[in-house]
């Protein structure tokens, strides 16, 4: 019987036996777009670098290995798989989606699927009613993320993913923000999970990519189809790339949650801060939940700063380590502006409904030393007049 290994060995050992060729330890590059074949129309592993690539193959393992899946797919961005995912729909099916997703995905759901006849509902999934009024007979997909960007909730993926299974609706998750490190979807219950591999899961900010893993055969079926179809898949570089990052994830997010946390405590209840978004602190809503459904807290959070926008800028302005730039999960730190950079496409009520203000600074904690990050942020406090 195969032991079962723990997350830290499957990230440096799923899908990458050394090359049965040369012997290689490290996955080769195979930048190939074809295959010889023996006979016609009888290729051997590989056909066409679209439809499989065996440094994709590799990488696409070692994620649905981390995910707890049995099928992994890779793309050239998250949006490329939650776009390929969103393709099992034709028109007049219909998504339930949390109403904190995102940016680039509520534009998705609201820019592309909806004029292609494709409609969401998009609820607070805190609250399980709205998601069981929300379900119609042809809804076809229930999407959701937590933690959520930039306000930190947390939604129950076990309860909901109950409440979509009585109804025969299946659940996706958008893993990026929690990595399959903090949290596994599937294991409580969701068909299918998305990431950005852009963020923690590469986590040295030099690729965009995407994935999507699942353990449910015939979705899968549907999903290489797609994947190959529509054709919106990795470079057998960028795949590299990411297969190297991943060696350290467990580490880098650990370490990042760590120092989260601690940076967290630090700015709760400072002067100049109105509120910190922490799952991992007392204070938050969903710090019960957190506990239950992550194994630490993670590594994002946002500061509402008691400041106007004149303010915010300033003490953006007046950072020297973290960089101010949007993304997230890298190793190093970044800070930004949710209101006038990752969420400015959405609409000024529907911001401040959710809570993105003036003063709302969202930051990506990475692997500089704590101490470090600590007085840079003191420095723009500051510099922002914020005491
Ligand atoms: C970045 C991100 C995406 C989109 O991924 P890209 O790689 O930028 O296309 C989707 N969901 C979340 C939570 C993200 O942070």
């Amino acid at each position: 019987m195969q032991q079962r290994l723990r997350p830290d060995t499957l990230a440096i050992h799923a899908g990458q036996e050394p090359d049965p060729t040369h012997r290689a330890v490290m996955q080769p590059i195979v930048l190939a777009s074809t295959f010889a074949q023996d006979e016609p129309g009888k290729p051997t592993a590989f056909e066409y670098s679209r439809s499989g690539n065996p440094t994709r193959q590799a990488l696409e393992a070692c994620l649905a290995a981390l995910e707890g899946g049995t099928h992994g797919f890779a793309f050239g961005s998250g949006s490329a798989a939650a776009l390929t995912l969103l393709h099992t729909l034709k028109p007049g099916d219909h998504v339930v989606s949390g109403d904190d997703v995102y940016g680039g995905t509520f534009r998705l759901l609201d820019k592309v699927l909806k004029p292609m006849g494709v409609t969401t509902s998009f609820v607070d999934l805190r609250d399980l009613s709205q998601l069981d009024q929300a379900l119609r007979p042809e809804t076809r997909w229930v999407w959701m993320e937590t933690p959520t960007n930039p306000m930190l909730k947390l939604f129950d993926i076990q309860a909901i993913a109950e409440r979509c299974r009585a109804r025969g609706v299946p659940l996706a998750v958008d893993n990026t923000f929690a990595s399959p490190v903090l949290q596994q979807p599937l294991a409580l219950g969701a068909a299918v999970v998305m990431h950005s591999t852009t963020k923690y899961i590469n986590g040295h900010s030099d690729v965009v990519g995407g994935a999507l893993v699942t353990s449910d055969t015939a979705l899968a079926e549907r999903i290489g189809f797609l994947q190959n179809a529509i054709g919106a898949v990795p470079s057998p570089m960028d795949c590299y790339l990411v297969l190297r990052g991943i060696k350290t994830l467990p580490v880098r997010v650990r370490h990042q949650s760590a120092s989260a946390a601690e940076l967290a405590r630090r700015l709760e209840g400072r002067r100049g801060v109105r509120r910190v978004n922490y799952p991992g602190l007392a204070s938050h809503p969903d710090h019960a939940l957190a506990q239950r459904q992550m194994s630490l807290p993670g590594a994002m959070l946002s500061v509402d700063l008691d400041a106007d926008l004149d303010a915010a800028r300033r003490f953006l302005s007046a950072l020297r380590i973290f960089t101010l730039a949007e993304s997230l999960g890298g190793v190093e730190s970044l800070a930004e502006h949710p209101a006038l950079m990752t969420h400015a496409s959405i609409p000024k009520e529907t911001r401040d409904a959710l809570g993105i203000g003036d003063g709302l600074v969202r930051l990506s904690v990475g692997l500089e030393d704590v101490e470090d990050l600590a007085a840079d942020l003191e420095g723009a406090f500051r510099a922002a007049g914020l005491g």
